[in-house]
């Protein structure tokens, strides 16, 4: 069995739906279960639909606008008469009389309900597309499968109960089904973090114990820089699990951290291909030997460089750090690099949740902090420490960190 997934840009407008059907009959329709995101940008209006509830707002225009979008796109792709317009209509229906009746005041329990319906009326249309145009397949509830705990908009994921589901499906057919969700004990839907369809499709790989795992992006694979902010990013044929985890977890945005690591312990092969030219081979991430040495460039943007000092000039130890530490847990903030001297600690902090106030007010009880916010991360990993000098012109430096393979410096914007 073979994994395919397909991101939101693959599945912008009509004319993306039917490229999908392209790369599939260039890859060959058989044997592969298909995770799709949610169409375009339908995730970013979904979370403004929750923000507009929360506030008592308008929030039922703003999903007359997410459905009129997917009717559009479903009219350039079936006949009028096709139950695919009574389908969505009833995803969006549902979203709605959820809203009305619900009494949960829990801001990430209510967004999971209602920001996943974007995967689930994605993936409805591909599937009926498919079926459509003969290639058979069958939709799947990937919330059936992938279990998690009910830490709502970051699942965890229960691995014994999810592969045992993952091992009753048919391997001889075809399935489509949804990234970046499932559901908890109570059947309730729980999201596993924006970006999170990549991670969806390594489950799904992993459970089925899969041949290989493909994501179609826009770009040619994973390059040595974003294309988008870097001139001469080139293209990586061939990386390790190892360096494609690293790239991750310096802010590469090509593919969701979490996605190597059931691939790596399964020894699967994964591949990065684009959606626009898929007869080209892309990157494979496998067991390279090969020894990685291109020299490649990740930015981080908007991030927060926070300062944290003792009051009493006496050293950050083990009780301060334990301290700091725990508020940051708390307040669900990553620390992306850290650097201490004998009385301060600095952080390249990500605040996903929009907490950094709350917490520098809690730390400012014990210390005195420093923050500035909007900052950016530069890290060049395999960096030739000769001609280190090209990367300070223009960049008004905050803090740096060289290691044996990786640079690093905090920017101001
Ligand atoms: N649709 C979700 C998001 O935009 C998940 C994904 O695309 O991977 O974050
Ligand atoms: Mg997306």
């Amino acid at each position: 069995m073979k994994v395919f997934k397909f991101g939101g840009a693959s599945v912008r407008d009509a004319q993306s739906v039917k490229n999908v059907a392209e790369v599939l009959e260039i890859q060959g329709f058989e044997n592969c279960l298909l995770v799709v995101s949610a169409m375009g940008k339908t995730t970013n209006a979904l979370e403004k639909v929750v923000e507009l509830y929360f506030k008592k707002d308008d929030y039922q225009s703003e999903i007359e606008k997410i459905k009129s979008a997917h009717i559009e796109i479903s009219k350039g792709i079936f006949a009028e008469n096709h139950p695919v317009f009574s389908e969505i209509s009833l995803f969006f229906d549902d979203m709605d009389s959820f809203l009305r009746r619900n009494k949960s005041p829990n801001y990430n329990f209510v967004y999971d309900q209602v920001v996943s319906c974007g995967e689930m009326i994605s993936s409805k249309i591909l599937s009926e597309f498919l079926n459509e145009i003969q290639f058979k397949n069958q939709w799947l509830d990937a919330r059936d499968y992938i279990k998690t705990d009910d830490s709502y908009r970051e699942g965890i994921v229960n691995w014994e109960k999810t592969e045992k589901n993952i091992s009753f499906l048919d391997t001889d057919i075809c399935y489509v089904t949804q990234g970046f969700i499932g559901s908890d004990d109570n059947n309730f839907t729980v999201t596993l973090g924006r970006e999170g369809s990549d991670y969806s499709a390594a489950i799904f790989a992993y459970g089925l114990n899969a041949e290989s795992l493909t994501i179609w992006k826009d770009v040619p694979g994973i390059m040595t820089g974003d294309p988008r902010k870097f001139e001469n990013a080139e293209l990586l044929a061939n990386i390790s699990y190892e360096e494609a985890v690293e790239m991750a977890y310096y802010g590469a945005s090509v593919v969701h951290p979490k996605t190597l690591q059931p691939l790596k312990q399964k020894q699967i092969p994964f591949f990065v291909k684009s959606f626009v030219e898929p007869q080209k081979q892309g990157t494979k991430v496998g067991n390279s030997q090969k020894n990685q040495n291109e020299e490649s460039y990740i930015l981080k943007e908007n991030q927060i460089l926070m300062r944290i000092a003792t009051r009493d000039f006496s050293f950050i130890a083990e009780e301060h750090l334990s301290l700091i530490f725990n508020e940051l847990a708390k307040n669900k903030i990553k620390i992306s690099l850290m650097q201490n001297s004998a009385i301060s600690l600095a952080l390249c902090l990500e605040d996903k949740y929009g907490n950094i106030d709350a917490l520098n007010e809690e730390l400012g009880k014990n210390f005195n902090t420093e923050v500035i916010k909007n900052v950016s991360l530069f890290t060049v990993r395999n960096a030739k420490l000769e001609d280190l000098n090209k990367f300070y012109k223009d960049k008004n430096v905050l803090l740096e960190q060289i290691s044996k393979q990786t640079m690093q410096m905090v920017v101001e914007n």
